[in-house]
Formats: structure tokens, C-alpha cells, sequence
């Protein structure tokens, strides 16, 4: 049995600590000299302190890439076509860097929303991440994993809210949030 086995793992659910998951593999990964590149499907209000820190580790180290629209309408005749269009780019985009061979671990952040939203036909992704390079870690994150993605994955964890503080009113800690 190989090493070096690409794995595809799914970071779902609605407690917080998807993109941060992510990124705590992504910051490990750095370690071990792999490459790692996040593209996120949907781009934040906030300004993140992970694009920042990607910048301090290099760009030949972690590059992350916003390639959504801040603010995505969804659901039937409200779905903007700007916004399919551009997560039809970003996932374009985002597989070929995947075939590229250019980076070790690639996150696709946010991507199981953007499924969920019936923006991205989950088929088409499921086949194309398992025809992947062989050795290329994948991570998928964002409530509402699709069935499809969760039987294809080697690895799913589902965050589970036990307290936010949220519910009390307090809202996004710089450094902790964003
Ligand atoms: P994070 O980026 O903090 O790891 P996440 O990726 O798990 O969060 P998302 O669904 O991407 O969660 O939501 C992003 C934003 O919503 C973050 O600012 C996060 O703090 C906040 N958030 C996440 N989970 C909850 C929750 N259960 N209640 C309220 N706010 C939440
Ligand atoms: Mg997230």
C-alpha cells in the first residue's frame, strides 16, 4: 500500500470550525513542505487574517484565492446567473490547479454550499475529484455536504454546535471569526 495516498476529506455541519479545520491542515501541511492552495467559493464580508498569514508563509508556500461574490442570492428564480457563472469559473479554475500537480493539498472552501445551492452540479464534482491525481489531498468544506460527496470521501467529519456565542448576542472576534 502506498505512502502517499491523496485523501478527500469533507469538513461539514453547522457548528463552527469548517474553514478553520482547514486551515489548521493547511498551516500543518506548510510544515511537512507541501503546497497547498484554498480557493473559496464564496468570498466573506470580513477581511481574513488567513489571507494575510498565507502571505507571510509565501505565496509558494499557501496561496488562498476568493473567487466568489460577497453577497450570494439563492433559491428557484432568485439565483443570480452572475453568481452560477462565477462558481462555474472558480470550479474551472480550482480543478485544473488540482490536475495541475501544482499543489499537494488543495481546499475548495465553501464548495458544499455552493452544491447545495444547486450552483455547482454535485455529479459532475464527485467524478471529477475522484479522476483526480493520485496523490493530491482534497478538502471540501460548508454545511450541507451533498450524499454524493460524503460516499465519495475517504474522510467526513460534521461539526456539531454545542455553544456558539452567537446565540448570546456576541458577534465575529477579529483573529477568531475572520
Ligand atoms: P469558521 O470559518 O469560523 O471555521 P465555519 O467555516 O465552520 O466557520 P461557515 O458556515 O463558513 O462556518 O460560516 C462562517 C461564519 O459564520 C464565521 O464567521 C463563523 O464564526 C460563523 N458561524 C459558524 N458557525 C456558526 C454557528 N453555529 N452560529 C453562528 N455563527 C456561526
Ligand atoms: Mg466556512
Amino acid at each position: 500500500m502506498s505512502q502517499d495516498k491523496g485523501l478527500l476529506i469533507v469538513y461539514t455541519g453547522s457548528g463552527k470550525g469548517k474553514t478553520t479545520c482547514a486551515l489548521g491542515t493547511a498551516f500543518r501541511a506548510v510544515g511537512q513542505g507541501l503546497r497547498v492552495l484554498m480557493v473559496q467559493f464564496i468570498k466573506g464580508s470580513w477581511h481574513y487574517g488567513e489571507l494575510d498569514a498565507a502571505k507571510m508563509l509565501g505565496d509558494d508556500k499557501m496561496e488562498i484565492l476568493p473567487m466568489g461574490r460577497g453577497f450570494v442570492k439563492v433559491g428557484g428564480a432568485e439565483t443570480d446567473p452572475e453568481d452560477v457563472r462565477m462558481c462555474e469559473e472558480a470550479w474551472t479554475f480550482a480543478l485544473a490547479q488540482i490536475q495541475s500537480r501544482k499543489y499537494d493539498l488543495v481546499v475548495l472552501d465553501e464548495i458544499n454550499y455552493v452544491i447545495s445551492y444547486h450552483m455547482l452540479d454535485p455529479g459532475k464534482v464527485v467524478a471529477a475529484l475522484a479522476a483526480r491525481p493520485e496523490r493530491v489531498h482534497v478538502i471540501c468544506t460548508g454545511r450541507n455536504a451533498h450524499p454524493a460527496l460524503v460516499e465519495a470521501a475517504d474522510l467526513v467529519t460534521e461539526m456539531r454546535e454545542v455553544k456558539h456565542p452567537y446565540t448570546k448576542g456576541i458577534l465575529a472576534q477579529r483573529g477568531i471569526d475572520y
